[in-house]
């Protein structure tokens, strides 16, 4: 069930951000953050209830986190390594 539900919203992700980038350049920046980041906080959260590791670089990542951040804490991509929000934060 998890599984399926982390494949449902990682598709859902994938048409939104496809129809942003056929939407104007007036209106891209809009449906960004209208459509493609509540997408993408939801694809964050089902896999964070599923045990499933999550970059804690940008609060929009939906990258595979299999790094760790610079103090070794917390999960992150290979990108956004030396950038871990949650080490920042306090
Ligand atoms: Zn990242
Ligand atoms: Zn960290």
């Amino acid at each position: 069930m998890t599984e399926a539900w982390i494949a449902y919203w990682e598709r859902k992700l994938q048409k939104i951000e496809e129809l942003c980038a056929l939407a104007s350049p007036q209106h891209r920046k809009s449906f960004y953050s209208e459509r493609v980041v509540p997408a993408k906080h939801i694809l964050r959260t089902v896999r964070l209830k599923a045990d499933v590791p999550i970059c804690w670089g940008a609060s929009d990542c939906v990258e595979i986190a299999d790094q760790q951040c610079k103090a070794g804490k917390h999960t992150t991509c290979e990108t956004h390594q030396d950038g871990c929000v949650l080490c920042q934060a306090g």
